[in-house]
């Protein structure tokens, strides 16, 4: 009796063992699909947002320095329309760049940097207004700006022109027309810059307040520059 009572509790718990085996087997595949499905979507997602990026050609422009990024928006603004002069060259009064476009002249700052812009970039813009008799002050960046920067620009009617806009608006052009970042960066060579305390060249470094040009001859010379 005791036998056949232990023998019907076997095979009862062998039941539900297979049972519940069965159910777990198919939440299990259930699941699987779902994960698949979701990091799928996902996949998708980054991979049409990757693609977008790297059609606007930001990792180029990230590598370029601050003349070819003048050069750069230059190209860029005058496929725009605008007759475009850098000013560099010619002497900086607080603008990399002048637009003009029907008798509109804006004053443009280009900071190609590793960090958010500050509020001396709206400050020397706006200082710029009157030396080049512009109408229009912008800053355009590769990165971001402070909120300090945002403020003043705001209360001066500077228009600011962050990453993503930059990337929108390289996005909105007719790829035909725009200009190549890899060109710009071979056009305009990067200038190498002498250590003006031992001769050596000088070499972009990273910090962690952002880039700056250190001597290579580092650590027996110390020298650095501002980028
Ligand atoms: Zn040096």
């Amino acid at each position: 009796m005791t036998q056949q009572n232990h023998l019907t509790r076997m095979v009862f718990c062998f039941a539900i063992v297979e049972t519940c085996r069965g159910y777990l087997l198919v939440a299990g595949i259930a699941f699987g699909i779902l994960l698949g499905l979701a990091m799928g979507i996902r996949f998708w997602i980054d991979s049409i947002a990757q693609e977008k990026l790297r059609r606007s050609g930001i990792a180029e422009i990230d590598k370029m320095d601050g003349r070819q990024f003048e050069h750069y928006l230059g190209l860029l603004f005058h496929s725009q329309g605008y007759k475009t002069t850098v000013t560099r060259a010619a002497g900086d009064y607080g603008a990399d760049l002048i637009l003009e476009q029907n008798g509109r002249k804006v004053a443009v700052q280009a900071k190609r940097y590793s960090k958010n812009v500050g509020i001396d970039a709206v400050q020397q813009i706006v200082g710029a207004l009157a030396h080049y008799g512009a109408n229009a002050a912008w800053v355009v960046t590769n990165r971001d700006f402070t909120d300090a920067a945002y403020k003043l620009a705001a209360s001066n009617g500077v228009r600011l022109i962050n990453r993503e806009a930059l990337i929108e608006m390289i996005q909105r052009m007719n790829p035909a027309a725009k200009p190549n970042p890899k060109q710009v960066r071979a056009q305009f060579p990067q200038q190498k810059l002498q250590c003006d305390r031992c001769g050596s060249q000088m070499v972009v470094r990273k910090s962690t307040k952002g880039e700056f040009y250190g001597c290579s001859s580092f650590p027996k010379c110390r020298n650095t520059k501002a980028v």
